[in-house]
């Protein structure tokens, strides 16, 4: 299964394909993840990146299309692969047309009121980047991470105003790619979320199920 998790900053991107990779023993290549790495450990990629990334905006296209082709080449063959955070914008989707047979789209759908709730109150651990949230998804012992006991913290752009910042983007340049896929016939499946403290579980089982009537399980 080649895949991409699509949604809003917020709409759970990385909570749940953490989750399909365990269920379906995919590789996750998660964009912000490997930029915020490379940010901490001060490498010159990390020092291209750290300006935009910590105000919200997009990482030029060249060096987001670069990184990615570098992590695609490192996964196994034939095994499948969750694209988290990328693409971002047209130019984007039109590379990794040439680069990634897309296989199916997961679209999470989430009201910008539930977004913002949870971005504001979002912590990931410092260590291994699992996703917490102070009020819908705590830790056991507060501020540390379950799996590794890793420190948890507040990202930088997960304050007010850059979240305003990070959904306009979204609106603007990232959803109109659900247009382009769906010209191309992607399949697509959509994962509904209305009530905030909706578990994880709940929507990622869904999201199984489709992908079994797919045959892509
Ligand atoms: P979000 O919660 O906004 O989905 P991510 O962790 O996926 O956050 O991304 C964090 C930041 O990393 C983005 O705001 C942006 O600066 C940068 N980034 C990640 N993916 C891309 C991309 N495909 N194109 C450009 N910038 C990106
Ligand atoms: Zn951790």
């Amino acid at each position: 299964m080649k895949a991409i998790i699509f949604g809003a900053p917020g709409a759970g991107k990385g909570t749940y394909s953490t989750r399909l990779k365990t269920k379906l023993g995919v590789e996750v290549i998660a964009m912000g993840d490997i930029f915020r790495a490379q940010v901490k450990e001060n490498s010159e990629l990390g020092k291209k990146v750290k300006s935009y990334v910590e105000k919200g905006a997009l990482v030029p296209d060249e060096i987001v299309v670069e990184v990615l082709k570098q992590h695609l080449a490192k996964v196994p063959q034939g095994a499948g692969v969750i694209l988290d955070g990328f693409p971002r914008t047209l130019e984007q989707a039109k590379t990794l047309e040439t680069i990634f047979e897309l296989d199916v789209i997961l679209l999470l759908e989430v009201p910008d009121w539930i977004i913002i709730e949870r971005l504001s109150s979002r912590r990931v651990c410092k260590n291994c980047g699992a996703v917490y949230n102070t009020r819908f998804l705590k830790s056991k012992v507060e501020g540390i991470c379950d799996k590794c006991d890793g420190e948890l913290y507040q990202r930088l752009d997960d304050s007010s105003e850059v979240i305003k910042k990070r959904l306009k983007i979204y609106q603007d340049q990232t959803s109109p790619l659900l247009v382009y896929y769906k010209e191309k016939n992607v399949p697509l499946i959509t994962s509904i979320t209305t009530v905030i403290d909706t578990p994880p579980e709940t929507l990622v089982e869904q999201m199984l199920e489709e992908l079994e009537k797919l045959k892509m399980t």
